[in-house]
């Protein structure tokens, strides 16, 4: 079925007029509808509009339009509700965007148009990306694929659980602490964390501005790099985009791995590991010895302060960018007396309580008495980490990690205690520190229940080629990705 294809596969069925883009969107819906009820990944799509669009790409197909300028065409692609598509609704997981209406397309959004792709779905997050489970929308919880009792991981998880349960070909999430690569690591998918600057935020509602980057979830690691080289570059509208020449990373997916430098972080094989997620990163690791990488011990000495670092810069940095939900700009408005009255009804009734929690984290964090103590400090801490990656980027290409610790975790287990959950963010949450780049890609399965496992490779700034041609070296050399969650398979059409 059309829906199940990678990109690369439904590209070539399209240029070859084997089918359409109109039957691929069909098929993506008529999935939504026999799964979507259950999984809930998406808050709302616009099943007529993704058609208009798809009629519009097969014109195009017909008259002859070609891959190397319309990369995607034809290729529909779910999007996190954090990001602005021009005319559709925008509520980043949350109550207080009340009916707003984006008047503008974020600028990964007018990439993936130009670049012929079908834009369409608000895939379900946490509440503006604070969560690690879904669980925190305002729109009620997304469900994973593999185990409807599971969370799809977060916050992208509904953009994770869409590619799994094949209601779209591709998406794009957010990370800032984990949230692309976590998600895809629980859903069974492909999930990039791109370097600091390397794709521009424009468009994107920002929760921790010096952490956030926009990140593609898909079925491969190919995929991952068609859609990752379609959206990243320069943009004047982001001060903090880099101008750096976009390398063509399909280019760099060989298969040969020989002589690449893989480090394993001692400091990440910690006491709460689950022992199936360690077994299947040491098999992982011989894997890539196999295919001729030289696997080296590297050290992160400073990763034990990566969690409360982040959580103080990320709720400092959110406590500021939310601000502008006020009641006066945007969305929910709930009137008072007076401004004052007014703003904080609206906040009150608008946020859900974890998003209370983390502005009042962050103004704590900020406040006099308090900001050497706690931003201060934090922020030497992230200086540290970040040199700790820089030194081990001497010595090797990329560093090998799980992506979580534990497979996906039941609907329910981690709500009601934020430490647990801030703490599963362990692996994914220094790479944002430090800027630097990461892929998550499926390597195994827990037993009982059967649940994907993500590894993690981290890359050096910039380095986006080498761990996608690492990622895709063994993928190649494994199955696992083929596999797909067996109740979303074989419904009737
Ligand atoms: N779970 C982390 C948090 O809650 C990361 C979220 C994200 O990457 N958006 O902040």
């Amino acid at each position: 079925m059309l829906n199940q294809l990678t990109i690369t596969d439904l590209c070539e069925t399209l240029d070859k007029k084997e089918a359409s883009a109109r039957e691929t969107v069909e098929a993506c819906l008529k999935q939504i509808e026999n799964v979507d009820g259950r999984i809930h990944a998406f808050i709302s799509y616009d099943g007529q509009n993704a058609l208009a669009q798809a009629d519009e790409a097969d014109r195009m197909l017909r008259e002859g339009a070609t891959r190397s300028e319309k990369p995607l065409l034809g290729v529909p692609i779910a999007i996190k509700d954090a990001i602005a598509v021009k005319g559709h609704p925008l509520n980043c997981g949350s109550k207080i965007l009340g009916s707003y209406v984006s008047p503008y397309d974020a600028t990964v959004i007018e990439r993936l148009k130009s670049a012929g792709a079908i834009v369409f779905g608000r895939a379900n997050m946490d509440e503006f990306a604070m969560g690690s489970s879904t669980e925190n929308s305002a729109f009620g919880v997304s469900r994973n694929p593999w185990d409807m009792g599971r969370t799809p991981g977060g916050s992208s998880g509904g953009s994770a659980a869409a590619v799994a349960a094949d209601e779209c070909l591709a998406s794009l999430g957010s990370d800032t602490g984990g949230s692309v690569r976590q998600p895809a690591a629980f859903c069974g998918c492909v999930g990039l964390k791109p370097s600091y600057g390397r794709i521009s935020r424009f468009g994107l509602v920002a929760y921790a501005s010096s952490l956030d980057q926009i990140g593609p979830l898909t079925k491969t690691v190919r995929d991952a790099a068609i859609v990752s080289r379609v959206i990243s570059g320069w943009d004047r509208r982001d001060s903090t985009s880099v101008p750096e020449n976009v390398p063509d990373y399909s280019a760099s997916l060989t298969g040969d791995i020989r002589g690449m430098r893989v480090g394993l972080a001692r400091e990440y094989m910690i006491d709460g590991l689950d022992p199936e997620i360690n077994a299947a990163i040491r098999t992982a690791s011989e894997e890539l010895r196999k295919l001729g990488a030289e696997i080296v011990e590297v050290s992160l000495p400073h990763t034990e302060f990566a969690v409360a670092a982040y959580y103080i810069i990320a709720t400092a940095e959110a406590s500021a960018n939310l601000a502008r939900f006020d009641g006066i700009r945007y969305g929910l408005r709930v009137d008072g007396k007076d401004p004052i009255e007014l703003y904080s009804k609206t906040r009150g009734a608008g946020f859900g309580s974890e998003v209370k929690r983390r502005i009042i984290l962050g103004t704590y964090v900020l406040s006099s008495g308090y900001y050497d103590a706690y931003y201060l400090r934090a922020q030497k801490a992230r200086t540290l980490i970040r040199q700790d990656f820089l030194n081990a980027f001497e010595k090797v290409d990329a560093i090998l990690t799980p992506t979580a610790p534990t497979a996906a975790f039941k609907i329910g287990e981690k709500s009601g205690d934020p430490l647990q959950m801030y703490l599963s963010d362990i692996f994914t949450l220094s790479c944002n520190l430090a800027g630097i780049c990461g892929i998550s890609l499926p390597c195994g399965f827990t037993r009982d229940p059967k649940l994907p496992i993500g590894l993690q490779l981290l890359g050096k700034p910039f380095g986006e080629s080498a761990i996608l041609r690492i990622a895709h070296a063994y993928e190649q050399s494994t199955d696992w990705h083929r596999e797909k969650p067996p109740e979303c398979l074989h419904l009737p059409n």
